[in-house]
């Protein structure tokens, strides 16, 4: 599986950075999660790393606050669009399921859903913002395997000694205790044009 940030408070250089989240993964299917706060920042960044809207298979979107799903609205994007149950977005709403071979949504909790995707036996989580709480979203996926690790938003969680326990955390966007987290041997910086091979 390859994961690229599109989108992120931080960027690479020829990147552009702005508040919001946003990441491609590469996997049996190449499916979009979230898409930032605003479409300019976005496309600039699907460009420069060469990334046609054709080959994205699927969008799924953690929840609807306009910094992960403002950039969905110029998207000319026909393929499936998975929202939250409550979100006034169109699209499929989905509940704690797989809904794609190896893509599981948390469920919507707090109005937001984290992903859950599998890699053989390892467990991958994406996070918006977690607003639904990551100790949640962290409950929900150890019912399908052992988890891996865990890339995204991680918002003011604050018990971050249990994030010691996987191979690789990546806090994002609006992680509050980032520098703390980032100083952990398992954590990866999170930034737009960053790529990562699981
Ligand atoms: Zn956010
Ligand atoms: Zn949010």
């Amino acid at each position: 599986m390859k994961v690229k940030i599109i989108y992120d408070n931080k960027a690479m250089k020829g990147f552009k950075k702005a508040w919001g989240f946003s990441c491609l993964i590469e996997h049996n299917i190449n499916l979009l999660f979230d898409t930032g706060g605003r479409y300019g920042i976005l496309k600039h960044n699907l460009d420069k790393f060469g990334i046609d809207l054709k080959e994205i298979d699927a969008i799924f979107i953690s929840h609807s606050h306009w910094d992960h799903a403002g950039g969905l609205k110029k998207l000319k994007f026909d393929g499936k669009i998975f929202v939250p149950p409550s979100s006034k977005l169109k699209g499929i709403r989905v509940g704690n399921e797989e809904f794609l071979p190896n893509f599981i949504s948390t469920g919507e909790i707090n109005g937001e859903q984290s992903l859950i995707v599998k890699d053989g036996e390892k467990l991958i989580i994406f996070t918006g913002c977690s607003h639904n709480g990551l100790e949640n979203v962290i409950k929900v996926a150890e019912k399908y395997g052992k988890i891996y690790g865990i890339i995204g938003g991680f918002h003011d969680f604050k018990n971050i000694d249990i994030l010691s326990k996987f191979p690789l955390v990546m806090p994002c966007h609006c992680t509050k205790l980032k520098k703390q987290i980032e100083a952990f041997p398992n954590a990866l910086e999170c930034m737009a044009g960053k790529e990562v091979e699981l």
